[in-house]
């Protein structure tokens, strides 16, 4: 059942303390990647939820984003847009500028990689302070896509990142401290 996949799924991530810098728990999905069934596990959770749902779009946030979105891309048949890092991207982008804890960052998405009126589902491995995914929705909201849903692997709740997403619903398999 969902139980026994979410328990195996939670304890195959490695929490590494003090990373990037001191007082951060950095939750390090490579190693949920090495686990073959957890990996699997969760791939499997998206696509049963979003199988039936009309997206046309997986939008993945770099960089944990592109692992996880094309497979369920590929799964429920829609296509994947690589939402990039600025500068990394090579045709005409839109660019989305959102704050960090120290200063800015810039979110950028390909020129005519997505149509008014698409249904799209916007991916990343985790949900921090959610400034994150708040300039993606924003990003593809002005292209006039609709964005269905976000969903994580992993929710921080204490940084309430979901307040930040308004009324677009969030779904996640694990919560972590
Ligand atoms: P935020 O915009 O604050 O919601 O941060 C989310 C982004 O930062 C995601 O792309 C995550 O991969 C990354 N991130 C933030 N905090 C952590 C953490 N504790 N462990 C791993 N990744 C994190």
């Amino acid at each position: 059942g969902h139980d026994h996949r979410l328990a195996r799924i939670a304890s195959s991530i490695r929490v590494i303390p003090d990373f990037p810098k001191p007082g951060i728990m950095f939750q390090d999905i490579t190693t949920l990647l090495l686990d073959t069934k957890a990996f699997k596990d969760t791939i499997d959770m998206f696509v049963e939820r979003y199988r039936d749902k009309n997206i046309s779009v997986v939008a993945g946030v770099e960089a944990r984003g592109f692992i996880f979105g094309p497979p369920i891309a590929l799964a429920i048949g829609a296509k994947f847009v690589p939402l990039r890092k600025p500068k990394k991207l090579p045709g005409e982008v839109i660019s989305e500028e959102y704050s960090l804890e120290y200063g800015t960052d810039k979110m950028e998405m390909h020129v005519g990689a997505v149509e008014a009126g698409e249904r799209a589902l916007v991916i990343d491995d985790l949900i921090a302070t959610g400034g994150t995914l708040a300039a993606a929705i924003k990003l593809l909201e002005r292209v006039g896509v609709e964005v269905v849903e976000c969903a994580c692997v992993i929710e921080l709740p204490e940084l309430k990142g979901r307040e930040r997403l308004g009324d677009k619903p969030l779904f996640v398999l694990v919560s972590a401290v």
